[in-house]
């Protein structure tokens, strides 16, 4: 939009959102909950062996790259969600925090949760689409409609989108698979549970981190402080889905630094150890790796302790990101 000065733009405001993960034995229920709040709604949602709790709505205008939850973000789910608990949750039930920013077409509204979460297309120069808003379930109408108005400038025909009947990475063959994953877990020695796992994890790509297993047995056991995930998971992590930093796998390509109440330091070393061969690194990167993963763990800790965003956000500046090499 730069480019192509004030005509036309799209503004977008950003929303903070903050979740809590808290453990299942946490909050006695057998059904998610939903909950009208003041302003919205939220939602206490069953996840593995957790619950999320979510989420608060707020204008956010400082650092965009990473957004930080406060202490009051954290008070207001805990008030709202011990409203209706018999047993009240308190800090110490809360496993992982995390922060995220909708971006959100500035409209009327001041209040952002009052904002559309719809996506919309424009096309305001020659050569030039734009797509903003929009959501994680609609990714693929907002592709869809992005690349049909691109393609609208072209010359040549373009076939009609497919996207609709374009199975996901991994749907090929799950269900065959999941019919199978007694003898699965028979022919790998693995656990049926860790089996189940990993097809809902990876689907159909299942097969490839067992061929990791297959050849080398000591990444199926599980990590020790993470005992939900294999070691197989943090090497395939590096070796197929592009992660590149000790913080990818932890926060990323897993979950662990939301699911653990050590926030995955108790594994990071381990799992740096377990990428560095696949990427080259030495006793210093894999320290460098560690170090890094730390401080933003304790940065993150640190402005989760602020009363407020302006604090949140300058104690989270506090670990910058890894430097590339
Ligand atoms: C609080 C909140 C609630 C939401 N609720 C819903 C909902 O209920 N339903 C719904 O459908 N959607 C919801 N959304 C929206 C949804 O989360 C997003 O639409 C979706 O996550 C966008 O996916 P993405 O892969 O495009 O981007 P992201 O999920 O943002 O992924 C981008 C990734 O790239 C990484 N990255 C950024 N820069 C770099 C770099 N230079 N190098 C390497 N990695 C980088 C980031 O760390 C991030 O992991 C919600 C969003 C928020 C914040």
């Amino acid at each position: 939009q730069g480019l192509i000065g004030e005509r036309g733009q799209f503004h977008v405001r950003a929303s903070k959102g903050i979740h809590l993960v808290v453990p299942k034995d946490r909050i006695h229920s057998s059904t998610g909950l939903i909950l009208r709040t003041e302003k919205s709604v939220l939602f206490v949602i069953p996840w593995g062996r957790h619950w999320i709790i979510g989420t608060t709505d707020t204008d956010w205008d400082l650092d965009k790259a990473h957004p930080a939850a406060s202490s009051a973000d954290i008070d207001y789910l805990l008030q709202h969600v011990n409203s209706v608990l018999n047993t009240p949750l308190t800090r110490d039930d809360v496993q992982g925090v995390y922060a995220g920013l909708r971006p959100l077409l500035a409209g009327e509204s001041d209040a952002t949760s009052k904002l559309s979460r719809e996506h919309t297309v424009a096309h305001p120069a020659p050569g030039l689409v734009v797509v903003a808003g929009g959501k994680y379930t609609t990714y693929r109408v907002m592709a869809k409609d992005a690349v049909d108005e691109a393609v609208h400038g072209l010359d040549q025909r373009v076939a009609a989108c497919v996207t609709e009947d374009t199975p996901l990475l991994g749907a090929e063959g799950y269900k065959a698979l999941w019919n199978a994953r007694a003898r699965i877990a028979a022919r790998t020695g693995l656990h049926v549970a860790r089996v189940e796992h990993l097809l809902n994890r990876y689907g159909s790509m299942t097969e490839e981190i067992l061929e990791l297993i297959l050849a080398d047995p000591t990444l199926g056991e599980p990590l020790p402080a993470a005992d939900d995930y294999l070691r197989a998971e943090i090497v395939y992590a590096a070796s197929h889905e592009g992660a590149r930093h000790l913080d990818d796998v932890l926060t990323r390509r897993t979950r662990i630094s939301i699911e653990t109440f050590d926030r995955g330091t108790r594994s990071a070393r381990l799992c740096a150890e377990l990428m560095a061969p696949v990427l080259g690194w030495d006793e210093g990167r894999i320290d460098r790796e560690v170090q890094h993963y730390e401080k933003r763990v304790e940065a993150e800790r640190e402005s989760q302790r602020q009363p407020d965003d302006l604090t949140a956000d300058a104690a989270r500046l506090g670990a910058p990101d890894i430097v590339p090499i």
